[in-house]
Formats: C-alpha cells, structure tokens, sequence
C-alpha cells in the first residue's frame, strides 16, 4: 500500500472509531479501538509533510513524526517503529494518553491551517501496538555486557525510560519501587478506560525479560537507605514522583466522604487488577450510588469523574473555578466526560463542605466565580461574584494537584537541594543532583507533569549517567595501568 502524502484536502480527519457511552461506562476498558491498517494509512497520509515539522517540536521528545507517518502511510510499519521507537520508550502509551492537542497535534501545520490535525497519537500508537503484535518488540541484547551498575529508585515512566536506555548500553540495572508492580501513576492513578494495564505490564515484563532487576514493595527511605542504594551501585536515579496531594482549605473538609483522589483512583485501579480492596468493598472508597461531586480541573479530575460514572454512581459533578477555556485538564478528556453524562459546574469554587449532624458530607456550598484581571503569569484570576450553590454530594472527591514529599527528610539525606516547592534540583545539562552520582527525573523534579516529559528526563538522565560510567571506567583503567 502507497499512500500519496498531502491528502489532508480532500480525506477528513478521524480518530479510531470511540465506543458508545451507554456500553463504555460499564466497563474500564479504553474506549477508543484501534485504527485498522487502512485507516491508519490513510490519516498518515494526511500529512503535509513541512520542510520545518512543527509537530515535532511540539513533542518533549522530538519524535521524528512526519517521517513515521509517511512510513506508515506507505504501509511500512515495521520502520516506522523502528523510527518511533529510536526516540520514545513507550510510543504506544504515549500515543493513547499525551494530551495532543497540547502538544505534537495542537501546532500540526494542517490543524493550523484549519484542516484538523494528522492524528499523530492515535498512529503512533497503531504502529508500536502492530510492533508488539507482530513480536517485532524483541529484548534487549546490549553490544557488550558493562559491569557498572544503576540503581533506579521508581518504576515509573521516568524511571523505566532510563532502565531501557542503560540497559541498552549493557548497564547492569536494578529498579526499585514502594509499589508491588511496576508503572508507577501509569498503573494505579490513570484508569484503564484511558491505558488498559496489560499495555504498562507487557512493558515492565519486556524490561524484565531484557536482564533489568526490579524490587517491589522497597521504599526506599523506611526499607532501605539511599545511601544503602548508593553504595551497591555506581550510579543512582531518584523518580519518585510527587504524591502528597494538595489540600482543599475549607470547613467540613474532614467530613466523612471526603476522599484523596489518589486514593480513591488507586482503590479503583487494584479492583481492575483483582486485589483485595476493603475500602473499596466497604463502601469507602466506591461511588456505587451516590452523589459524586469532584474539585478540580485537571487529568486527575477528569479521571475521577468518569471513574465514579463507571462505579455506577448515581451523579456525578464536576466543580472547577475557572471556566472550560481556561481549564489545565484535556479538552477532549472533558468532552468524554461530558458524552458519559457528567455534569460540570464551571466558575465554581468551593467554600464549604456541609455536613450531617454525624459528620458525613452531604453537599458542597460552592462560591460563583467571574474571571478577573490577569495576573502575573498573565492568567486571569477568578474572582467571587458574591453568589452560592449547594450541590448535594455523598462524597466529595479532591483533586486539586500534588506536591513532593520531603524527600531529604525521607532519605536522611538533607544535602540533597529541592527548590521551594520540594520538587529536586538538578543541573539540567546532565540531570545530576547535588549529590554526586545521583541523578534524578520526572515529576519529582518538575512536579506534577506528564509521562512523555517523565519519559524524556529519564531518557536524558540515562544519557548523562551513561556518560559519567564511561568515565569513570576509563579513569580506572587508566590507573590501573
Ligand atoms: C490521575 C492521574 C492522571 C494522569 N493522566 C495523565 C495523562 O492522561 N497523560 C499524561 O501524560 N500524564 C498523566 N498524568 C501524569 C503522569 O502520570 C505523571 O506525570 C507521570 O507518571 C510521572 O512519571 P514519574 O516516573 O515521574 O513518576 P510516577 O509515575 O509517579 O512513578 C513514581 C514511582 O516511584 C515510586 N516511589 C515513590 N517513592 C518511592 C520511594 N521512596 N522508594 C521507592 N519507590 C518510590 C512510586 O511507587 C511510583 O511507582 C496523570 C497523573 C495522575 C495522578
Ligand atoms: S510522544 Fe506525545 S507529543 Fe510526542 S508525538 Fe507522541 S503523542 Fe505527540
């Protein structure tokens, strides 16, 4: 199959077929299927094919995507994986979960000029699917084994990037993480109806299968010691993440039914997984029948309320101060939430949990909102208009973002530099930390991002440790003769 490329005039844009709301939110299975070979080929095709991609750069990783999508465009998937793959550890997570429209799609020369963007995402996923399908994913076999290794504190996208690409250069590697799995929030904060987790596992197993050691249930802090950790390897990367969830300030927030949306989404997430769940079966923790309302406007926000639809829950409300434009959470995510019957309240924010005379939440007193002058960043801010609304809620769920943990209290470890906010310093020329040899990547050190920027700290991280082990191995051989 050779598709001409420049079709954008006359072949319209389309994403793969999305399963019907009434079927998709009874289930946590992705609601979007999979192109088949000639549809992919012929959104490939689209592709306009500019002299200066600038869908590349609006990806972290610099994907090279036109030439991936003329690849596929011509029916030559196997190299366009491999071109896919030559820049991106997870092409086909990414491609189910990057907010394109934020990135590589939203500055799609043909989206610009009003056409619709090539559906990058939705390629790249079909090409590293069709990859795994075909076992053209195959484990590493690195050039030459090193005896150098790397100790990985976090088995989240940030962390895995990094272990694939050590391993690649034949590092002996070992990942450590809290968890008992693998995946980090790829597993248990995104729900499956955006990333089904046999995709994460097959990814962790790959690793596993490619000599790259992983030990769970190790927090490293209360179970073992950084410095611990630093003496058994040569080289450490510290992607943990950030976990501390912000809090809502308001009265009632200690009501009963007021929940973490972590923990809430990770109750949810180890139920799809067959665990044994006590909060979740004794109701704390499950939506089944109640009226949901959550706070906030973000991914984890959007998670949570198609999460309770998908619970059975008997409403489901959306509160965010600002209004639909102005939003951090992906537009298409809330158009889902919108198609499974969730209900937003714009310009709202709230100023009181109401309880029973028992203390559990019955409603959220929420202020209206009007958007007033920009401040500093140029946003502008919300302000009261004096009015409110009570929103009936059995449970309130929170989801207004996360900080660090105190990382050099958890380690013991204080000449380990965070920034005001807790997230930890690095050079970012080489990742490194201000301690020698400690690397880190990810959220932790930007804060709550996404997994292609995980991805890509981890990949640039490995770089830089892969370059300090070479040097250190030639110095010792120098010495040594
Ligand atoms: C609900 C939700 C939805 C999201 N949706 C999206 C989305 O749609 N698209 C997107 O791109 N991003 C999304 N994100 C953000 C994305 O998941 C994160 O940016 C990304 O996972 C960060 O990767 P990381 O490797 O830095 O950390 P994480 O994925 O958080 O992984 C960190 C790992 O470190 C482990 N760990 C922590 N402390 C220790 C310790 N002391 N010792 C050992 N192990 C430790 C943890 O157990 C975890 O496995 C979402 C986040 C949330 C919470
Ligand atoms: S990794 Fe994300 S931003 Fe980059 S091309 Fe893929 S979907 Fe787009």
């Amino acid at each position: 199959m050779a598709e001409k490329m420049l079709q954008f005039t006359h072949v319209q844009r389309a994403m793969p077929a999305k399963r019907d709301p009434d079927a998709r939110t009874h289930d946590f299975d992705e609601i979007y299927s999979e192109f088949s070979l000639k549809a992919a080929g012929a959104q490939a095709a689209r592709c306009s094919q500019c002299g200066v991609p600038f869908c590349q750069q609006g990806c972290p990783l610099s994907n090279n995507i036109p030439d991936w999508l003329k690849l596929a465009a011509e029916g030559r998937l196997e190299e366009a994986w491999q071109v896919s793959t030559a820049t991106n550890n997870m092409p086909e997570i990414c491609g189910r979960i990057c907010p394109q429209d934020r990135l590589c799609e939203g500055i799609c020369t043909i989206e610009q000029s009003g056409h619709g963007t090539v559906t990058i995402g939705s390629v790249e996923k079909f090409i590293t699917d069709t990859a795994w399908e075909e076992g053209w994913v195959k484990p590493i076999t690195p050039p030459r084994e090193r005896a150098q290794s790397a100790g990985i504190i976090g088995a989240g996208p940030g962390g895995l990037a990094a272990a694939e690409q050590l391993r690649r250069k034949g590092y002996q590697v070992t990942v450590y993480d809290a968890y008992d799995r693998g995946g980090g929030l790829m597993v248990y904060g995104i729900p499956g109806f955006k990333l089904e987790k046999p995709i994460v596992a097959r990814r962790i197993k790959h690793l596993e299968d490619s000599g790259v050691t992983f030990k769970f249930n190790t927090r490293i802090g209360p179970d073992m010691s950084l410095q611990d950790v630093r003496k058994a390897h040569d080289t450490v990367l510290i992607a943990t993440g950030v976990y501390q969830a912000k809090d809502l300030k308001c009265p009632g927030v200690g009501s009963t039914g007021v929940l973490a949306a972590l923990d809430f989404l990770t109750a949810s997430n180890r139920k799809s997984f067959g665990d044994a769940v006590p909060a979740y079966d004794d109701g704390t923790l499950n939506a089944e029948g109640k009226r949901v309302v959550v706070i906030g406007g973000g991914d984890t926000a959007m998670d949570c309320v198609r999460t309770a639809v998908r619970q059975g829950a008997k409403s489901v409300t959306c509160l965010y101060r600002r209004d639909r434009a102005n939003m951090p959470g992906s537009q298409r995510e809330v158009a889902n939430a919108e198609e499974e019957s969730v209900v937003f309240e714009w310009l709202a924010s709230p100023e009181a949990i109401l309880d029973t005379k028992a203390g559990k939440a019955k409603a959220v007193r929420a202020a209206r909102m009007k958007l007033g002058e920009p401040d500093a960043s140029g946003r502008q801010s919300p302000v009261k208009t004096g009015d409110t609304v009570d929103i009936k809620a059995d449970m309130v769920i929170k989801a207004l973002g996360f900080d660090p943990e105190d990382l050099p209290e958890l380690f013991g470890e204080p000449a380990l530099t965070v920034n005001r906010w807790g997230a930890v310093r690095v050079d970012y020329a080489t990742m490194e930390t201000s301690l020698s040899g400690v690397y880190a990547a990810g959220d932790i050190v930007r804060g709550a991002s996404l997994v292609v920027w995980a991805i890509k700290d981890g990949r640039d991280a490995a770089e830089a440790m892969h370059r300090a082990m070479k040097s250190a191995e030639k110095a010792s051989k120098v010495a040594a003769e």
